[in-house]
């Protein structure tokens, strides 16, 4: 068996790595390293978990350990599709380089510019993004790409999934053609084959086993709901999963709860909450301070749920988490791999459990056929009955609401639904103000300027946070014409028929609303 020895890393990475307590080399690792060590172009298939964040930031500290960095021109480039990932790198770059001297600068959303700005001025020796907030950097003229010296591409299939491969081809043609590029994708799909041909030059080709099998280690449940009206089917599913976890008791000690879209998120971390469980969403529309904070909580055990979507989850490395509910059934078979895959790791049990409709039997028949075994059916925990309430319909509770003298959603009272009924107002209500992240600045500019740059910052994060969303948007949309529910239906926007444009009393003046209430009091 290979040991890290054998891998001719620099001494200091060495000792950085065994005071992490590794000892052997991961299958990406003694597959990856040699050959990124000799310069070469490597292509790693393998996904998170497996250890490649090491198989690349290991070979780039040994390679960089010699030079400097110069001035606005960083010396490598690690590009990761979301901001988390590229936090993760950045924490994992600090393990590994405590030894050395080497600098790095993590390029986010939802980060000051002008501190970043700062850092690269300083001349970086690795440089983290996300493609967008990049290209702003350097369309902004605050950075040169042509002293990159090594190139890594992280989690290219998410890259694919989030429309960044554009992105990714602009920044490839920005740094110079003599680079070493590390690319790393999970799956090999068309486009992905595409850009390795493009910009890879005789690449090693690495592939560790795909995991498109479940762990050993991991339980599969799987609780079939048949909801009595569709219009509450997901307040039905909301109560099962609260009873799910309540008889889970002291076993379940913390999870990460996958709904297939970000207002489902919303709205079950949301009615979590309500219901006496600590609980917190994570999804692309949450301002990047608090998915740190969510995540951190989650991480050092002080929020025990998690709701995420598989856009902010996938990838994250978050080692004992005991539980994974899939709320929904994901509409991609390799999603469920994935999400229950956040479970079970380094060889501690996990359960997971799936609540399923009969609208999910196309999905789990796919996910099934993926992981070639059938997830075991189990019957709802015992005495779980649907609550009456869940059985009647949205609007005939709410009007029971405004006879009981409860404030009714529309005017903004605190009702002990209210969280589930109105998630986005809520959330907005609760979202904290943004808090830079970065260290302080050296030197304190002007209040105008820095007002200024606050003002220019909030306008690119909003556009970066609007990239972001629309992407995760793109992936719901695909979602939902999964679904099968026909053609879609097109709004009238442009087209609104003759007939709704006429008016109905032609002879009446045109009154605003306001006025015909005066008038009528
Ligand atoms: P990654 O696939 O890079 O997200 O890594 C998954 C987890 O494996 C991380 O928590 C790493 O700290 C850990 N890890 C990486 N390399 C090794 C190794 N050689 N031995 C044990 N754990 C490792």
């Amino acid at each position: 068996m290979t040991k890290f020895s054998d891998l001719k890393l620099d001494p200091k990475v060495l000792s950085a790595i065994a005071d992490a307590g590794y000892e052997t080399p991961t299958p990406i690792q003694a597959g990856a390293i040699p050959p990124a060590l000799e310069g070469k172009d490597v292509l790693g298939i393998a996904q998170t978990g497996t250890g490649k964040t090491a198989s690349f930031t290991l070979p780039m500290i040994t390679l960089l350990a010699k030079g400097r960095a110069r001035a606005r021109m960083p010396r490598s480039l690690v590009l990761c599709p979301t901001r988390e990932l590229a936090a993760q790198v950045a924490e994992n770059f600090d393990i590994y380089a405590k030894n050395t001297k080497l600098t790095k600068a993590l390029l986010i959303g939802g980060v000051s510019f002008g501190e970043q700005d700062k850092l690269i001025d300083r001349g970086v020796d690795v440089l983290i993004a996300t493609p967008g907030r990049l290209l702003d950097h350097f369309e902004r003229g605050k950075l040169l790409l042509n002293g990159v010296q090594i190139m890594v591409v992280d989690e290219a299939d998410r890259m694919l999934d989030m429309g960044f491969i554009p992105d990714i081809e602009r920044i490839f043609q920005l740094t110079p053609f003599t680079r070493q590029t590390l690319f790393f994708s999970a799956t090999m799909a068309p486009e992905i084959e595409r850009i390795t041909n493009t910009f890879l030059h005789a690449p090693a080709r690495i592939e560790v086993a795909r995991q498109a099998t479940t762990s050993e280690t991991i339980t599969q449940r799987l609780i079939a709901l048949t909801p009595t009206r569709r219009d509450q089917a997901a307040k039905q599913k909301r109560e099962l999963l609260r009873a799910i976890i309540t008889s889970e008791g002291e076993a379940c000690t913390n999870a990460i709860i996958f709904c297939n879209r970000k207002t489902e998120v919303d709205i079950v971390a949301k009615s979590l909450k309500t219901h006496g469980f600590d609980a917190a969403p994570i999804h692309g529309d949450l301002d990047q301070s608090q998915r740190m904070r969510t995540l951190d909580g989650f991480r050092d055990g002080s929020l025990r749920f998690l709701v995420a979507s598989d856009v902010a989850a996938r990838g994250l490395d978050i080692p004992a988490v005991s539980h994974v509910f899939n709320f929904d059934v994901p509409s991609h078979a390799e999603d469920y791999v994935h999400r229950i895959g956040r479970t079970g790791r380094a060889g501690r049990l996990g359960t997971a459990y799936t609540i399923a409709t009969p609208a999910d039997d196309k999905y789990l028949s796919a996910i099934e056929a993926l992981v070639k075994q059938p997830i075991p059916r189990v019957d709802a925990p015992e005495g779980f009955e649907v609550s009456e309430a869940a059985q009647r319909p949205p609007r005939e509770r709410e009007e029971e609401r405004g006879a009981r003298g409860g404030r009714s959603r529309a005017r903004g009272g605190r009702d002990r639904d209210r969280g589930e009924r109105a998630p986005k107002e809520a959330a907005v209500a609760a979202a904290p103000i943004i808090e830079p992240v970065a260290e302080p600045l050296v030197e304190a500019p002007r209040r105008e300027e820095r007002r200024e740059e606050r003002h220019e910052e909030r306008r690119d994060d909003r556009r970066e946070d609007r990239r972001e969303d629309r992407r995760e948007d793109r992936r719901e949309r695909g979602y939902r014409r999964d679904r099968d529910n026909g053609p879609v239906v097109v709004g009238m926007g442009d087209h609104v028929p003759d007939f709704i444009l006429r008016s109905f009393r032609p002879s009446a003046p045109a009154v605003e609303p306001e006025d015909s209430e005066v008038g009528e009091a």
